[in-house]
C-alpha cells in the first residue's frame, strides 16, 4: 500500500481548482456533490458552468494567474485538463505543503483520486495505486451490488442515537454489542426498509440498553467461540460467514496453516494467538488451546479458532468441541474449503467420476507408523479415489501398502502442494513413481489424489501433451 486512504473535511476550507474543458467540469462535479467550496482558475479563460445545475454558489469564479494567488487557507489543489500550469501548480502546491493532484499525473501529485462509492454517510474509497482505473471500477461495481441501498441512513441514524445511548453503557465491549445487534437485527433492517420512525420507536422501546447487549443484563457479556476453517490458502475462498466471524473477533487462534492473506482479514484490533506446529517446534498441544477457548469464551469475548481447510477434516475440531460442550460454552462452526477439494478444483481432478469413480476416502498417513496401521485393502476398489492428508513422509509406505493390497503400481497419482496458493505446485504420474513426484516438489503443505480420476487433471494433460510433442521432435 504506497497511497493511504483519509477523507477530507470539505467544511474546513476552499479547494482551488486549476483547468479547463470537459476535465475540469468533471472535477467540478466530484466537488460539487460532496459539497465543497471552490475556488476555480479557468486556464483558458471560459467559466462556462452551463450543466452543472445549481452549485454555482459553491464556485468562486477566479481571475488572474494561479501560481501568484493566494493559498491562504486553501486545504488541497487540483489541476484537471490545466497544461504545463498544472506541473508549475503542483511545484508551487508542494513548496507549502498543499495536498495536490495533477490529473493522469501521479509524479507531480501527492494524493490521487480514489473510486467512490457514496450512501451518504457511508463512502467507500478504492484506490489501485493510480494502476488501473478500470480495476477500481471493477471492484465498485460489487462493492455497490454488496452495500444496502439505505446503508448510508442506517450510519446516520446510529450517529443520531450514538451519544445518548452510549451514556447508558458503561462497558465498550458493551457498546459495541449493542449496536451490533441494532444493526443485525429487527431495527438496522426497519431503517434499511426505510421506516425509520418505526425503527426510532423500536429503539426507544428499549429500557435496559446494558441487558439488550448481553443475555445476563448487569454488565456480563455472553463470550462465544466460533470455529472456523479457512480453506486451503487463497483469502477469496474463506465463506461470507467466516470473513463476518474473522471481523467480529475480539481474539483469533490460528493454525500454522493459515495463511498472511488470510490473517490479513482479521479485524484491526483483534488479537491474534498462533497456537499451531512452528517449523521445528511442536505446537501447545490441544489441551492447552481447549482451555485458551474455554478462558477466552468465559472473559465474554468473541474468540475465533482459525483452522487450514475445514475443522473436521484431520482439524481436530471434534475435540474442541467435546471440550467446549463439557465447560458449558456457546458456540458454532463455519465450514471450511478443505485442501482436498481446493487441489480437485484448483488442477482439474474430478474426485468422482460417472461409473468409473465413484466413492471418495479422505485419509491420513503423517508417520510411516500411521500409514501402517492403514487397512489398505479396503482401498483397492479402482472405483475409489483416495486422498491422502499429511502423507509426504509417508508416501513410501502409502505406494507399499497400496501395491502389496493388490492396487496397480499404473494408477495414476498426484501431489499436490500449497494448493490456491500463488506458489501452488503439482507433480502427477503413477503410483510405482510415487517418491520421486514427491522430490519433484518444493515443500509442503501438499496433498495427494490416487485414482483413475488424476488422468483427467490438467497436470496429467499437459505431460501427455508433452510427450506427444517430445515424440513428434525425435529424429525418426
Ligand atoms: N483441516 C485441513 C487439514 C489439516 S491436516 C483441511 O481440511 O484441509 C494438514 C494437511 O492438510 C497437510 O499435511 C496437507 O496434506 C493438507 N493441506 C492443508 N493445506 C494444504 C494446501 N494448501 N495444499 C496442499 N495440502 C494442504
Amino acid at each position: 500500500m504506497r497511497y493511504l486512504p483519509v477523507f477530507l473535511d470539505l467544511k474546513t476550507g476552499p479547494v482551488l481548482l486549476v483547468g479547463a474543458g470537459e476535465l475540469a467540469l468533471a472535477k467540478l462535479r466530484v466537488l460539487l456533490a460532496a459539497g465543497a467550496q471552490i475556488r476555480w482558475f479557468a486556464t483558458d479563460g471560459n467559466h462556462d458552468l452551463t450543466g452543472l445545475g445549481d452549485g454555482a454558489d459553491q464556485i468562486a469564479l477566479e481571475r488572474g494567474d494561479p501560481l501568484t494567488a493566494d493559498l491562504t487557507g486553501v486545504i488541497a489543489v487540483l489541476c484537471a485538463g490545466a497544461g504545463d500550469v498544472g506541473v508549475a501548480m503542483a511545484a508551487r502546491a508542494r513548496s507549502v505543503g498543499l495536498p495536490i493532484n495533477v490529473m493522469d499525473d501521479l509524479a507531480h501529485s501527492s494524493f490521487i483520486f480514489p473510486a467512490i462509492v457514496d450512501r451518504g454517510d457511508v463512502v467507500v474509497a478504492i484506490g489501485t495505486g493510480g494502476t488501473s482505473p478500470v480495476m477500481a471500477r471493477r471492484v465498485r461495481e460489487r462493492i455497490e451490488a454488496l452495500l444496502p441501498a439505505r446503508i448510508g441512513d442506517l450510519a446516520g441514524f446510529i450517529g443520531d442515537f450514538r451519544k445518548s445511548i452510549n451514556a447508558r453503557i458503561v462497558e465498550m465491549p458493551l457498546r459495541r454489542r449493542f449496536w451490533e445487534r441494532v444493526v443485525d437485527g429487527p431495527i438496522g433492517a426497519l431503517v434499511l426498509a426505510g421506516r425509520r420512525s418505526e425503527a426510532e420507536a423500536a429503539l426507544h422501546g428499549i429500557g435496559d440498553p446494558t441487558a439488550f447487549a448481553g443475555p445476563h443484563g448487569g454488565g456480563q457479556s455472553e463470550g462465544h467461540v466460533t470455529l472456523v476453517g479457512a480453506g486451503p490458502g487463497d483469502p477469496d475462498l474463506l465463506t461470507i460467514k467466516a470473513l463476518r466471524a474473522l471481523q467480529d473477533a475480539d481474539v483469533v487462534f490460528y493454525d500454522e496453516l493459515v495463511t498472511p492473506e488470510i490473517l490479513d482479514r482479521i479485524r484491526r484490533d483483534a488479537a491474534r494467538i498462533p497456537v499451531g506446529r512452528r517449523v521445528g517446534q511442536p505446537g501447545i498441544g490441544q489441551d492447552a488451546v481447549n482451555g485458551l477457548l474455554i478462558e477466552a469464551a468465559r472473559s465474554g469475548k468473541r474468540a475465533v479458532r482459525l483452522k487450514g481447510g475445514d475443522c473436521f477434516v484431520f482439524g481436530r475440531g471434534g475435540e474442541e468441541v467435546d471440550a467446549l460442550r463439557a465447560a458449558g460454552v456457546s458456540y458454532s462452526i463455519v465450514p471450511g474449503i478443505t485442501a482436498g477439494l481446493g487441489a480437485a478444483a484448483q488442477f482439474e481432478v474430478p474426485l468422482t467420476f460417472r461409473s468409473k469413480a465413484l466413492r471418495i476416502t479422505f485419509l491420513t498417513a503423517h508417520k510411516a507408523r500411521d500409514a501402517q496401521a492403514v487397512d489398505w485393502s479396503a482401498l483397492t476398489d479402482t472405483k475409489m479415489t483416495v486422498v491422502v492428508y499429511m502423507g509426504m513422509t509417508a508416501a513410501p509406505s502409502v505406494r507399499a501398502g497400496l501395491l502389496a493390497a493388490g492396487r496397480s503400481p499404473q494408477t495414476p497419482v498426484g501431489v499436490f502442494a500449497k494448493v490456491t496458493r500463488p506458489d501452488a505446485q503439482a507433480a502427477v504420474g503413477t503410483l510405482g513413481q510415487l517418491p520421486e513426484l514427491i522430490a519433484r516438489i518444493d515443500g509442503g503443505p501438499a496433498i495427494l489424489i490416487i485414482g483413475d480420476v488424476v488422468a483427467h487433471s490438467a497436470p496429467w494433460r499437459q505431460n501427455n501433451l508433452g510427450r506427444v510433442i517430445a515424440q513428434l521432435l525425435e529424429p525418426a
